[in-house]
């Protein structure tokens, strides 16, 4: 194996870990964001709700007084009733009386109509309050979750950091660059030869590539895939079944940064 290829591996395994911690970190404000979005808009909803129940109660005070007012005018068409003298006057006041009693009727019935709205709405309070609670109480836990998280993230940053600061100037170079130049276009510049194929692209690897990556002896060799321009390394502990390969790979790493 070339000498620089598991320094490489370390560095890989903490530029991957730097990427995701920073992505992390990135992410906090987005979901407090929306999680404030959420909080709004069931504040907002009770607003409506509240709003429309008020409408509703004013609506109901405004035909009750205009109940009353028919009524008092009822009552006192009811008394001229007594005092006139001809029938044509006696079948005017009869026929205002009727109509005064058909409207009285129908505010009524509008007044049922409007309580039925008011307990419909009055139904729906209670969920309303329990999600503006339920909101609230998420986006103050993210909040203090998400600056706990951001604190404890950005530690680890800063110590993955100095580890990757002590071991670039460790590394070759040429290999260093290569690295650089193949991870700014591909995100990750190494990749794992397992079962003759480029883990990251999938790809086949040259029968003789793949024979010259398995020989240890070879320390000459930076072998890169064909297809997706990675530097190859090959993993002989991954021929072991009693190992994990997360285990493996995290000692590889742990290794190389403890050994510095
Ligand atoms: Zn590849």
């Amino acid at each position: 194996m070339h000498p620089d290829l598991e320094k490489l591996i370390a560095l890989q395994r903490l530029d991957v870990e730097l990427a995701k911690l920073r992505e992390e970190i990135a992410a906090v404000p987005t979901r407090i964001a929306a999680l404030a979005a959420q909080s709004a808009a069931a504040q907002a909803a009770r607003i409506t709700l509240d709003d429309a129940i008020a409408k509703e109660e004013k609506l109901r005070r405004s035909q009750e007084s205009d109940i009353q007012a028919l009524r008092e005018r009822g009552n006192k068409l009811r008394k001229q009733m007594d005092v006139v003298t001809t029938t044509v006057q006696a079948a005017a006041l009869d026929h205002e009386i009727t109509f005064l009693t058909a409207e009285i009727a129908r505010i009524e019935d509008a007044e049922l109509d409007s309580m039925a709205r008011s307990e419909f709405l009055e139904a729906q309070l209670p969920k309303a309050r329990e999600a503006l609670t339920a909101a609230e109480a998420n986006l103050e836990r993210e909040r203090t979750r998400g600056a706990d998280h951001t604190a404890a993230t950005q530690t680890r940053v800063k110590a993955l950091t100095t580890d990757r600061n002590t071991l670039r100037p460790t590394i070759s170079e040429t290999a260093l660059t290569s690295y650089d130049r193949i991870a700014r276009t591909r995100g990750t510049a190494l990749s794992e030869g397992v079962n003759g194929k480029c883990s990251a692209c999938q790809m086949m690897i040259r029968p003789q590539s793949w024979q010259d990556l398995r020989d240890r002896s070879r320390h000459d060799l930076m072998l890169t895939c064909d297809t997706c321009g990675r530097m190859l390394y090959w993993d002989p502990a991954r021929d072991a079944p009693q190992k994990k390969p997360a285990d493996r790979e995290e000692s590889i790493a742990a290794r190389i940064v403890r050994s510095l």
